[in-house]
């Protein structure tokens, strides 16, 4: 699998490196890292590379669980999900299959439901509270 590793050391960096990166992600993205790591914030900047909307315009789909930008970006959050039936209810397969680029944060938590051609950004914070983030290509 290659990969890449990165490292920002505020938020602003970490927004600036999302956008590097939107420039040429696509498929299914999925952000691995603990609460407050930085995935929605990341997510800003990859919705900015994308040129689907600013990144003040992105905000977090803890409780409305998918947004979408512009016609084909979507950035969706599992976390206030608890079942595999609940998620199955979003309809993310036919997301999957559009050709969008879908963003989704705690989606590890249901990996029967993934595809497996994937990217994986897995972020850490590191003690002086910056962060390492690694793209995994599938
Ligand atoms: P998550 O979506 O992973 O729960 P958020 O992106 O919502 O995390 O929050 C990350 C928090 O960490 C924000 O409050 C942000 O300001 C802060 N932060 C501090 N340093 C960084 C950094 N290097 N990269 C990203 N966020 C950082
Ligand atoms: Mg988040």
């Amino acid at each position: 699998m290659p990969s890449e590793t990165f490292r920002t050391h505020s938020e602003e960096e970490t927004i600036a490196l999302g956008r590097a990166l939107g420039v040429r992600l696509r498929g299914i993205v999925l952000l691995i890292g603990n609460l407050g790591a930085g995935k929605t914030t990341l997510t800003k900047g990859i919705v900015e590379g994308q040129g689907a909307a600013p990144a003040d315009a992105v905000s977090s789909p803890t409780f409305t669980l998918v947004h979408q930008y512009g016609e084909d970006v979507f950035h969706v959050d599992l976390y206030r999900l608890d079942e595999t039936r609940e998620v199955e209810t979003l309809g993310l397969n036919d997301l999957f299959d559009s050709g969008s680029l879908v963003i989704l944060e705690w989606a590890e938590r249901f990996p029967e439901l993934m595809p497996a051609e994937r990217t994986e950004i897995r972020i850490r914070t590191l003690a002086d509270d910056s962060r390492e983030i690694v793209v995994l290509a599938s």
